[in-house]
């Protein structure tokens, strides 16, 4: 009696924290609702609990999450790898999400002097981002005046505040626009999955969070590749082999008509058209290609 009333009052309900309204936020609820969650995600929440799973979901500023899942206030959380770098709190990146991706630079006027930062390391630097442009100017020896900004970072060389930048940048737009060009990548930047590190080596809380895993890897796996399908002539199934290995192996089935089969297999998206050109190359007719909704390896 005791347990169950502990499994109903959630000694086992995990708690994740994720951006309220933001650029990660429709990224994140997708991938939610993907790996098969089902909870009310409308307007203004702060909160909502999972009907098909153990879990609660708290909405919240992005800045707020690695504090949240460093101190354990939440187990996990989904936020940019820039702000656990910045923060530098102790948890376990589990998973890259896919999503969000960004760099954190080092950029400067398009017409200034500057080539590199060592030419930086006793400048004026504006950032949001004061501990990661701390920690990566020390890395080379320098200590800039760091001048923390928390918007419109970009147009403080323009106004003579900053001799240079560190800044986010997703497609380059906005250092383009504000006339920086960046002259070094302090880090590379998406989403992750995070832990606090006594929830992964908590007995009641581990197996959920495992389950999870599992489901977010299956979704993430299954965005990497396609399922192919194609018919082709028996006497080039090496060659065929050979372009497309399959996950273990490519399942062969014989054609009614003498001296062809069926091919079935799975390709990896980064690779997907030069091997579409190569089983063309190869004989390979009718190929169907369809998206997979899960994949678990
Ligand atoms: P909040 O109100 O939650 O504090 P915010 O304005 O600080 O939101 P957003 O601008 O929504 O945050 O960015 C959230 C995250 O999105 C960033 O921390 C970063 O990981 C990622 N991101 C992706 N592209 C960019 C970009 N071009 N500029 C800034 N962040 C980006
Ligand atoms: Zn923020």
């Amino acid at each position: 009696m005791a347990k169950s009333r502990s499994l109903i009052n959630g000694d086992n309900q995990l708690k994740l924290a994720m951006q309220r309204s933001g650029r990660l936020t429709d990224d994140s609820l997708n991938l939610l609702h993907q790996i098969g969650l089902s909870f009310e995600s409308y307007g203004q929440r702060l909160f909502s609990r999972c009907r098909n799973f153990p879990l609660s979901i708290l909405y919240s500023r992005d800045d707020d999450i690695p504090d949240y899942v460093g101190l354990g206030t939440v187990d996990l959380g989904i936020v940019g790898r820039n702000l656990i770098h910045e923060q530098g709190i102790d948890a376990i990146e589990l998973e890259p999400l896919g999503f969000g991706y960004c760099t954190l630079v080092v950029a400067v006027l398009r017409d200034s002097g500057f080539q590199s930062p060592a030419e930086l390391c006793s400048a004026r630097i504006a950032t949001s981002y004061p501990e990661s442009a701390r920690k990566y100017f020390a890395s080379i020896g320098g200590r800039p005046d760091i001048i923390t900004i928390s918007g419109s970072v970009e147009v403080a060389p323009s106004l003579d505040i900053a001799d240079a930048v560190v800044e986010l940048t997703a497609t380059g737009s906005s250092l383009l626009l504000n006339d920086l060009r960046s002259i070094h990548t302090i880090l590379e930047s998406e989403a992750v999955l995070v832990a606090n590190k006594r929830s992964m080596d908590n007995p009641e809380l581990r197996p959920n969070i495992d389950r999870l895993l599992l489901r977010i890897r299956a979704v993430q796996a299954a965005k990497r590749f396609k399922y192919v399908m194609m018919n082709a002539p028996e006497s080039q199934l090496p060659v065929i082999r050979s372009i497309v290995p399959g996950l273990k192996a490519p399942t062969v089935v014989p054609l009614a008509d003498e001296g062809w089969v069926a091919v079935h297999t799975a390709i990896e998206e980064d690779v997907f058209w030069e091997k579409i050109e190569q089983l063309r190359a190869a004989g390979a007719r009718e190929i169907l290609v369809s998206s997979l909704e899960k994949l678990m390896l």
